[in-house]
């Protein structure tokens, strides 16, 4: 099956709606293409406890504001999925699943996108596939001698699948913050940070994280001093369950150990902690690997965008992945924005 369209949307979480939303808004003739079975992306799958960091009215894409989450300031990942699926039925946005992009090429005039159910020609692509596919996990020496289990963030559910467990959770990030704060009462846990955790005042939440990444982001288009945005400020936002962890004294971090051994692992000074699971909160990358036939990868292995437009391949735009295309927009306030201006630079080249 071959199809036509003016936009080839990549993507059916958050970022991928708000591409829609303003695609709609420009006139464009455009189709939203997702893997997944069912609406709400990435939310569909955190673990279960997963509050987001910023009030429910703080986390709404262009159009319409999510609504508070009944006796909730900070709303539960659900309620993310049901805003997601309720908000592309109320724009009515073309979004087609599961459908998985393989390859995106250059034909010529158009770009063609190769999916599970055939192709499409389009005359412009946004990739919109965030970041939750693709999970990284460091080298460290020993990992196949481990004999215990060893999961990423992605596949950690709830505390009572470790009940009892002695396990260690790696990464000093808001998501090893909130497992180890999940499991302290559950397991014997060690939690491990490259560096001592920094921990963000009590009263900011993603609200001032959004302000600091957009500071940051004039400020260098402004040519002044970076002001260093939301790295700056810590890097754990003190989500209420985080907090209380910490003050009780919970929630005290080891240092990066050297490298796995059967039993667990085992720092540089040959100090030994036993284990029965790690838990990777070792971050995410990019997922990408769609565009690969495009060859726009640079010496470091990333593609040079200006804005969210790829410098090589001006019908190509990247949304949602990260503060490199566009201001805290791999945040649900953040995205917004950058898609508008997609969808504008899209409108522009296509007239
Ligand atoms: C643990 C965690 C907590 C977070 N908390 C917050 C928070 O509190 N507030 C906030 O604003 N943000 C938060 N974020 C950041 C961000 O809002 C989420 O990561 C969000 O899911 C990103 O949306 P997205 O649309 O970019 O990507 P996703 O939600 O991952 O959606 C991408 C979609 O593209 C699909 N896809 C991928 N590859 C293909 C392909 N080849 N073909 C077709 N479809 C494909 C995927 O299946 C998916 O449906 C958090 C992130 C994490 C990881």
């Amino acid at each position: 099956m071959t199809q036509h369209t003016d936009v080839v949307v990549i993507g059916g979480g958050q970022a991928g709606l708000a591409a829609g939303y303003h695609l709609r808004r420009q006139g464009l003739d455009f189709v939203v293409l997702d893997a997944q079975a069912t609406p709400g992306g990435a939310w569909q799958h955190t673990w279960e406890s997963l509050r987001l960091f910023s009030p429910a009215a703080f986390s709404s894409l262009p159009g319409r504001l999510m609504p508070a989450q009944p006796g909730e300031e900070y709303p539960e990942a659900g309620h993310v999925v049901e805003y997601l699926s309720d908000y592309e039925k109320r724009y009515d946005l073309p979004v087609l699943r599961p459908v998985r992009v393989h390859g995106v090429h250059d034909d010529g005039r158009l770009l063609s996108v190769d999916t599970d159910s055939g192709t499409w020609h389009a005359r412009a692509v946004i990739s919109a596939t965030g970041t939750w596919w693709r999970p990284f996990l460091p080298a460290v020496p020993g990992r196949e001698d481990f004999g215990g289990r060893q999961l990423h963030t992605v596949s950690y559910r709830r505390p009572r699948d470790f009940e009892g467990r002695r396990v260690i959770v790696v990464g000093g990030g808001n998501s090893g913050a909130q497992i180890a704060a999940d499991l302290v009462h559950h397991t014997e846990l060690t939690w491990v940070t490259q560096r001592p955790p920094r921990f963000l005042a009590d009263d900011i939440d993603g609200r001032a994280l959004f302000d600091a990444a957009t500071a940051r982001r004039r400020a260098l288009d402004e040519g002044r001093t970076d002001t260093g945005g939301v790295a700056a400020l810590g890097d754990i936002v003190a989500v209420p369950p985080v907090r209380e962890a910490r003050d009780r004294g919970l929630l005290k971090a080891s240092p990066m150990f050297s490298r796995l051994v059967p039993g667990g692992i085992e720092w540089a000074d040959g100090t030994r902690a036993e284990a029965d699971a790690i838990i990777w909160c070792t971050g995410f990358r990019p997922a990408l690997s769609h565009l690969a036939p495009l060859r726009l990868r640079g010496p470091h292995g990333h593609i040079a965008v200006r804005g969210t437009r790829a410098l090589d391949e001006p019908r190509l735009h990247l949304l949602g992945y990260g503060d490199w295309v566009g201001p805290a927009s791999a945040t649900l306030i953040g995205v917004g924005r950058p898609a508008r201006d997609t969808a504008r630079q899209i409108a522009e080249l296509l007239s």
